[in-house]
């Protein structure tokens, strides 16, 4: 008998019906003879709608009772799915994520967990019964309801698997697991069985549509074995797990692509200590998140400075931005919408040489331009236009040749 955490996100139980076929599944695992922990998410589109309601009675809601608000989602599934089961002849008992003895921090609406006693999961699960376990939501201390932050239901379903010492957490979700690229963008991409932790967080695009990655980190972190696979079908998903030595081989196992990029150029930057720090402390004070920083070679005093950010945030990056370049004594801000970010990434690159140049000459034989490069241990990124995106993505997916899987050496 195996100890299984099964999380089951908010599409695969967005109705009565999906509910009693979450509430069959896992059913069907207990009695194959396992240990049953099971997580869930608000229904589909509850959480949206509660926000919707706040912000319909207050312009600015306190972050508390939003909590509040907030947690009453997956307070509902709970009682459903338990109520589910009870129906199908199975034992099931329901708990909020204070009742699970998750203890978090105190700041709301994204909230860390600080520690978790499982007596009453434990107890529950000795008795025979099925446990649901609330996702996304906490309490801290001093007895206060805070809830994780948006996707939080993984988080929780694999705190509590490093908790309670389960062989295997089990993410369900409404895709098959995680693929070689974007099916949508490459219909010949390949689902992957097995990926590691690392490349999992590196590709982004793939896996945070699939996973909080917060939670990937978390379970890379207490070295939690997780699966991500599909609620509607039996079909196996895809394994996260420890680097292995034979993902050595592995030089790409996948493309991660990020549409709606931009792109800002600060130039004529003088070339002294401290003016990127002026350029990027302003930006952080404001919020804005930043990808990658490009810094040219300094010609007769000045520079250029580069960077990319999600388009969304390009308002306030130049708002930010415009004193900045006064007060810096720069020459221009430029900035440009329409570009993409194109990555591949394997845990192989770190020994394996020729992936940079076999990457840009596809993209040079398919007449596509790189506007910016960089680098880490374990994935190789470019700024392209945002038109050529699709086509850069199968130039790249047939040139590693991984519509048969993972390219190895
Ligand atoms: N219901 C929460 C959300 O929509 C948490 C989750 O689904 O994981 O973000
Ligand atoms: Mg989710």
């Amino acid at each position: 008998m195996s100890l299984l955490v099964q999380k089951y996100g908010g599409t695969s139980v967005g109705n009565p019906e999906r509910i009693r076929n979450v509430a069959r599944r896992v059913i069907e695992t207990q009695r194959a003879g396992h240990g049953v922990v099971t997580v869930v998410s608000a229904m589909s589109g509850v959480t949206d709608g509660l926000i919707q309601l706040a912000h319909e009675v207050s312009p600015s809601p306190s972050e508390r009772e939003m909590d509040v608000l907030l947690a009453t989602g997956e307070q509902t599934t709970i009682a459903l799915l338990a109520m589910a089961i009870d129906a199908l002849g199975a034992r099931a008992v329901s708990l909020t994520g204070a009742q699970a003895g998750i203890v978090t921090d105190g700041v709301h609406t994204r909230a860390k967990i600080a520690n978790i006693t499982p007596k009453q999961i434990l107890h529950h699960l000795d008795d025979g019964a099925v446990v649901i376990v609330a996702g996304f939501q906490g309490q801290t201390m001093a007895g206060q309801v805070t809830t994780l932050g948006r996707g939080g239901s993984d988080l929780t379903a694999i705190a509590i698997a490093a908790a309670i010492g389960a062989d295997l957490c089990q993410i369900f979700t409404d895709v098959d697991g995680v693929y070689t690229c974007d099916p949508r963008l490459v219909p010949n991409a390949r689902r992957l069985d097995e990926l590691s932790y690392e490349e999992m967080l590196e590709m982004a695009s793939l896996g945070s549509k699939v996973m909080q990655s917060r939670s990937v980190e978390f379970a890379k972190k207490f070295g939690v074995k997780f699966e991500v696979r599909s609620s509607f079908n039996e079909n196996p998903g895809t394994m996260i797990i420890d680097e292995t030595p034979s993902m050595e081989n592995v030089v790409i196992r996948g493309i991660s692509v990020e549409k709606s990029q931009a792109k800002v150029t600060i130039t004529g930057v003088p070339d002294r200590p401290g003016a990127a720090a002026q350029v990027f402390s302003a930006l952080s004070a404001a919020h804005v998140v930043i990808d990658m920083i490009v810094q040219n070679v300094s010609v007769h005093g000045t520079t250029d400075i580069s960077f990319t950010l999600n388009r969304a945030d390009l308002p306030a990056a130049e708002a930010t931005l415009r004193p900045v370049v006064d007060a810096v004594g720069a020459a221009a801000l430029n900035s440009r919408e329409g570009i993409a970010k194109l990555s591949v990434v394997g845990i192989g690159m770190r020994s394996h040489s020729g992936v940079a140049a076999r990457l840009f000459e596809c993209l040079g034989r398919g007449g596509i331009n790189i506007q910016m490069i960089s680098t880490s241990e374990i994935k190789i990124a470019v700024i392209i236009d945002e038109a050529s995106v699709q086509a850069a993505a199968k130039l790249t997916h047939a040139s590693f040749g991984l519509e048969h899987g993972p390219y190895t050496v």
